[in-house]
């Protein structure tokens, strides 16, 4: 990555301001029932504390207030467990710009501030160039570790960068370093495992892998508009019908590209879905009244001797309606086998993919696991990601860590 890092600043003695991600999952009590995005936070966090900083002020957004103060959308319980975590007191404002929130903090004999919901304010998501110089005033330099914002250009994770000295951090860092070798230097044979609901979702993404993967692998829900094109009567299984036609494209494209992409052979179907009894495996045509949620032996057969014959792999989307425990057998045994892989890099794009692998307890068996699905998902398209591409350059000729970074 040519883009500093959080190592390559001085920060003794200076205000640091950083992006995290805490959008954290809350109960009807407000208790965070899991915490995960504020643990990969910490080794940024504590890395900035260990070089004695002024300040270290946190800021980040939590759920979609829409630019309305919730309570109920308030970071306090992200506070109160940060505290725990990193074993000293934080201050926690009830705002997160304004002259009040600047004379907070340099009253305050507290090292770590954390700022309000940021999105308590529409400027944050529209960019407002004065509210991005308002969260800039309170600080020196600017440290970016929100890996699951980076694809979106709000005033916290791109118009802050106009003001400030910007940089990544560690969570940061790492998910370019994993995700930019998959997209831009992959031990190969690359192959690229794709599941979920919709083809729609993922045309960009298939589209660019094709130029790079040696081949695709495609499941889940999608995978039946691609049988469909192809010819197969899928009964209800889900479809979307006005994209046969992209689909049967996409398929010739990867012939002419020469990636195979490869599909289920044998499902798991149901006539009712709120009936699992009624479940049983089928291969080829399906019959009108049954519906596909998950895929079959063969199928996972066949995709597993494609998986252990990579040495790099990228997973997104599940192979079935895996929330389901009567439905999730095709995308636990595919996280198994990646589990199962030495000397290979996995790399599991976040959102659903990273929830099954959480569901089946795999998750340190897998080499990287993106924290941000949306994120990802536009990365491996191809996409600049805003929030990267704003921070600012490594001088030519590599960084001097010296007192003027
Ligand atoms: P996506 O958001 O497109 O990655 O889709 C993820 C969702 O796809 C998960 O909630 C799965 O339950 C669902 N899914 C996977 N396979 C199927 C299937 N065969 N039929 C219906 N839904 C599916």
């Amino acid at each position: 990555m040519n883009k500093l890092t959080v190592k390559d600043l001085n920060l003794k003695g200076k205000k640091v301001i950083v992006r995290c991600d805490f959008n954290v999952p809350l109960d009807e009590q407000l208790n965070i029932t899991d915490d995960r995005r504020i643990t990969e936070s910490l080794p940024t966090i504590k890395y900035i504390l260990e070089q004695k900083p002024a300040k270290l002020i946190l800021m980040s957004h939590l759920g979609r207030p829409e630019g309305q103060v919730v309570p109920a959308m308030s970071l306090k319980p992200v506070a109160a467990r940060l505290e725990k975590l990193l074993g000293q007191k934080v201050l926690m404002l009830d705002d997160c710009v304004g002259d009040k929130v600047k004379a907070s903090i340099a009253s305050s004999s507290e090292t770590v501030v954390l700022l309000e919901n940021l999105r308590f304010y529409k400027a944050e998501t529209k960019n407002d160039p004065e509210f991005s110089k308002k969260l800039a005033d309170l600080a020196d330099v600017y440290v970016n570790d929100a890996f699951g914002t980076a694809h979106r250009a709000h005033a916290s994770t791109e118009g802050i960068t106009h003001f400030l000295k910007s940089a990544a951090g560690f969570l940061l860092e790492k998910e370019m370093k994993y995700l930019g070798m998959a997209v831009e230097n992959p031990q190969r044979p690359f192959v690229v495992i794709l599941g979920g609901k919709k083809v729609s979702d993922k045309i960009m993404l298939i589209e660019n892998l094709l130029k790079k993967a040696n081949k695709i692998i495609v499941g889940g829900g999608m995978a039946y508009t691609f049988l469909k094109a192809q010819g197969i009567n899928i009964g209800k299984s889900i479809c979307e019908n006005d994209k046969l036609d992209l689909a049967k494209a996409l398929l010739d494209k990867a012939k002419a590209a020469g990636v195979t992409i490869e599909l289920s052979e044998d499902y798991l179907v149901v006539q009712d879905f709120g009936k699992p009894e009624t479940k049983k495996y089928v291969s080829g045509n399906i019959d009108n009244d049954w519906e596909a949620i998950d895929i079959g032996p063969k199928t996972i057969e066949k995709f597993k001797k494609i998986i252990v014959s990579a040495k790099t792999i990228v997973w997104n989307g599940p192979m079935g309606v895996f929330e389901n425990d009567a439905y999730a057998g095709g995308t636990k045994a595919i996280a198994e086998c990646l589990a199962s892989l030495k000397g290979v890099t996995t790399i599991i794009g976040g959102g659903d993919s990273a929830a099954a692998v959480a569901k089946f307890g795999l998750e340190d068996k897998m080499t990287h696991i993106s924290t941000g699905g949306g994120a990802s998902l536009e990365y491996l398209e191809g996409q600049a990601l805003p929030g990267i591409e704003a921070l600012t350059n490594k001088p030519a000729g590599g960084c001097c860590s010296c007192s003027c970074c």
